[in-house]
C-alpha cells in the first residue's frame, strides 16, 4: 500500500446488510483513529470473481468473506493459509500490491480467544469436548481443538452424514455420537460447543437434554442472537462457565484488522457495546 493511499477494507456476502462486520472494523478504525474505510460490499456469485480481482486496484488492502462465498474463495486465492485449508473455506482476504489474494480463516482463532478472554481457567486438554453440529463453524471449531491437542471431540450432528464426513477429515480424535444421545455425551467433557443455529432467534429451540451440564465445564454457544441462549443459561444454572457467541465474532475480526492496517486491535467492552447498538 502506497503511504498516500487511504487503506480500504471490506465485507461481502449476498446478502450484507445483516453483517456486523462494519461495526466492529468501523469502530476500531475510530478508536485507534486509523484513515481507512470498511464497507458492506454485496457480491453476487456470478460476479464474485471479477468483483474481488478489482478490489486490490482501487485501494482495498483486504476483505471479510461471508456466505455464501467463503468455500469458493479459497480457489480465487494464490495462497491460502493451512488453516483455511484445513477448515475448506476462508473469511479473512488480504491482497498484496501485486493484486495477488491471500485466504486465511480466522473462525478458529475467534472462538479459541473468546473462550481464553471470557473463561480464563479453560484447560481444554484436561477433558473431551462435546461439539454439537457439523456444519461450516463446526469444521473451524473442531481444527481448532485439534491444534489445541483436546484428547477426544465428541461429535454430534442431526443428519449423520455430515459428521461422518468430519470423521474421516479430521481422524480418530473425532468419536461420533448419534443425535439422540448428545445429552447423555455432555457427561464427563470439559467443553461443550453448540455450534447449531439452534436457539437462535428464528430457529427451532434447542432439544438436546442439558441435565449432565456440570459446573467445571465450559459451556459455548456460536449463536449471539440473543446472547443468552436457552443453552448458556442453562449451564449457568448448574454453575458451569457459560460464554456467548458474540466475542467470537470479536475475535475473528482482529487479525485481518492487524493485517490490514496495522495496528493490533483489542476486544473490549466498549466495543461490544459498539457492535450491540
Ligand atoms: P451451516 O454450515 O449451515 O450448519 C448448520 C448446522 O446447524 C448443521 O450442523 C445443521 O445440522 C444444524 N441445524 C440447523 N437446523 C437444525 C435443526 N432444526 N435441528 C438440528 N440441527 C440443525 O451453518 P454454520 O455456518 O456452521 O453456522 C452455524 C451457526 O453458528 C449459525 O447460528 C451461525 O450464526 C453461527 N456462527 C457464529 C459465529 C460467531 O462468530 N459467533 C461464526 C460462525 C457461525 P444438519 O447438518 O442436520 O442440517
Amino acid at each position: 500500500m502506497s503511504a498516500l493511499k487511504i487503506p480500504l477494507a471490506g465485507v461481502t456476502g449476498h446478502p450484507i446488510a445483516h453483517s456486523k462486520s462494519p461495526q466492529l472494523h468501523g469502530h476500531w478504525l475510530k478508536a485507534y483513529a486509523i484513515k481507512g474505510h470498511y464497507i458492506p460490499i454485496d457480491i453476487a456469485p456470478d460476479d464474485l470473481e471479477r468483483s474481488i480481482r478489482l478490489l486490490p486496484t482501487i485501494g482495498f488492502v483486504g476483505l471479510n468473506v461471508t456466505l455464501p462465498h467463503k468455500e469458493v474463495v479459497i480457489d480465487l486465492a494464490d495462497e491460502v493459509t493451512d488453516r483455511a485449508r484445513a477448515i475448506g473455506a476462508a473469511n479473512t482476504l488480504t491482497f498484496g500490491s501485486d493484486g495477488s489474494i491471500q485466504a486465511d480463516n480466522t473462525d478458529g482463532y475467534g472462538f479459541v480467544h473468546n473462550l481464553k478472554q471470557n473463561a480464563p481457567d479453560w484447560a481444554p486438554t484436561t477433558g473431551p469436548a462435546l461439539v454439537i453440529g457439523a456444519g461450516g463453524a463446526a469444521r473451524a471449531v473442531i481444527v481448532s481443538l485439534i491444534d489445541l491437542g483436546v484428547p477426544e471431540i465428541r461429535l454430534s450432528n442431526r443428519t449423520p452424514k455430515r459428521a461422518e464426513q468430519l470423521r474421516a477429515e479430521f481422524g480418530e480424535t473425532v468419536k461420533i455420537v448419534d443425535w439422540s444421545e448428545a445429552g447423555d455425551a455432555i457427561e464427563g467433557t470439559k467443553t461443550v460447543v453448540n455450534t447449531t443455529a439452534l436457539g437462535m432467534v428464528g430457529k427451532p429451540e434447542m432439544t438436546i437434554p442439558l441435565d449432565a451440564l456440570s459446573a467445571g465445564m465450559v459451556v459455548n454457544d456460536l449463536v449471539y442472537t440473543p446472547l443468552q441462549t436457552p443453552f448458556l443459561k442453562a449451564a449457568s444454572a448448574v454453575g458451569a462457565t457459560a460464554v456467548d457467541g458474540l466475542g467470537m465474532l470479536l475475535h475473528q475480526g482482529v487479525p485481518g484488522f492487524e493485517r490490514w492496517f496495522g495496528t493490533r486491535p483489542e476486544v473490549t467492552d466498549e466495543l461490544r457495546a459498539a457492535v450491540l447498538k
